[in-house]
């Protein structure tokens, strides 16, 4: 029989969201002040054979599935090597990446080779000069190359997470929407969330939510189709635009409510067990594993976690202390 991770709220805890570095080469007006962030000293990070211990024992606990995120998952060096190592040596089936999209024209056909099942890049705007503003890079040549060469490379379909930035992007929504119409695409619109290091205050007027995104797709494509969301689609609610081949989703943190269904434990850079995103608590998990544990002790620190889970986010969304560089999103 398969091995379950069931929370206090009577939720099954199958996924595992690992930030593997907080370093980024993108400045996201969202994600990092223009001053820089504080980086976590070297030896503070967890290494690659640390991560590969924490997914072992918790894989045998039940879970299924990680996502390798960041900063920059791809800026740190090995990550091929080390994907590889889950996908072959732990023998994790569903192994997913969340990138910027700035290395895939390089990296994506060693991802696929080493294992990789899925790709979401992170992309908010298909204008040159808007992306500038909001990453401060010029890369999104670079970025559309990394998205037509994971296609290549056989990763379909792709995902595509948009962050909803009034001011910024919202004459980019229909344009993103028009992507879904011939290609494997789906289309992701996140709502943005206050996080430490996005200097937004909750609720201002630089957001804008889930349903006005719709109703700016609905003007140009007409009624969006709802469709059956599947495991892997998240809390996502899925769309279609009448004959398109690729979806919509429709992600809402803020306006919406997924919580009770939340399958998933995050895994900080410097080694916290994180049992809810929008939630301050953390377990540290580094410290306790350079004692060099048994696994028996690991599995009751993780279910501990799971056990932490709060039923859902804080009713009253607060600004996160920590900024979603350590806690990879
Ligand atoms: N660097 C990678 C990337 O950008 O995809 C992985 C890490 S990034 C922290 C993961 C996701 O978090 C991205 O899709 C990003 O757009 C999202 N994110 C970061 N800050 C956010 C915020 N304040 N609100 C909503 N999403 C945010
Ligand atoms: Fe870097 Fe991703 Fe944060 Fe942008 S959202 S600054 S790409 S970690
Ligand atoms: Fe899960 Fe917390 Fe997100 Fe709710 S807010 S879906 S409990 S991680």
């Amino acid at each position: 029989m398969q091995p379950n991770l069931i929370d206090h709220h009577g939720r099954t805890i199958d996924y595992l969201r690992v930030s593997i570095t907080d370093l980024c080469n993108f400045r996201c007006i969202y994600c990092r002040p223009p001053q820089g962030v504080k980086l976590i000293p070297h030896s503070d990070i967890l290494r690659y054979e640390e991560i590969l211990k924490i997914i072992s024992v918790s894989k045998t606990l039940g879970i299924k599935k990680v996502r390798i995120t960041g900063g920059e998952p791809l800026v740190r060096r090995g990550v091929v090597d080390f994907i590889s190592r889950l996908t072959h040596e732990i023998g994790l089936e569903d192994v997913a990446l969340t990138t910027n999209g700035s290395k895939l024209d390089e990296m994506a056909p060693g991802l696929r080779d080493a294992g990789l099942k899925r790709i979401n890049v992170s992309l908010d705007t298909l204008r040159r000069d808007c992306f500038s503003a909001i990453t401060g890079v010029d890369g999104l040549v670079k970025v559309m190359k990394g998205i037509e060469t994971s296609f290549e490379a056989g990763f379909s379909p792709i995902k595509i997470n948009v962050v909803l930035l009034k001011g910024f992007n919202e004459i980019d929504v229909a344009e993103f929407a028009r992507l879904t119409l011939n290609r494997a695409l789906d289309v992701r619109f996140i709502e943005r969330m206050p996080f430490g290091n996005d200097t937004e205050p909750i609720n201002s007027p630089n957001s804008f939510g889930a349903v006005e995104a719709i109703g700016i797709i609905e003007k140009s494509f007409g009624t969006l189709i709802p469709l059956e969301s599947s495991a892997l689609d998240g809390p996502a609610r899925m769309l279609r635009i009448k004959g398109a081949q690729g979806r919509i989703g429709i992600i809402d943190p803020v306006t919406g409510h997924f919580c009770p269904t939340c399958n998933r434990l995050r895994l900080t850079a410097r080694g916290s067990l994180r049992p809810c995103l929008l939630s301050p608590l953390e377990i540290d998990l580094r410290s306790f594993l350079r004692t060099d544990p048994d696994d028996s002790q690991l599995e009751a620190f993780i279910k501990a976690a799971v056990m932490a889970k709060p039923a859902s986010r804080y009713s009253n969304l607060q600004r996160m202390e920590t900024g979603m560089n350590t806690i990879g999103g």
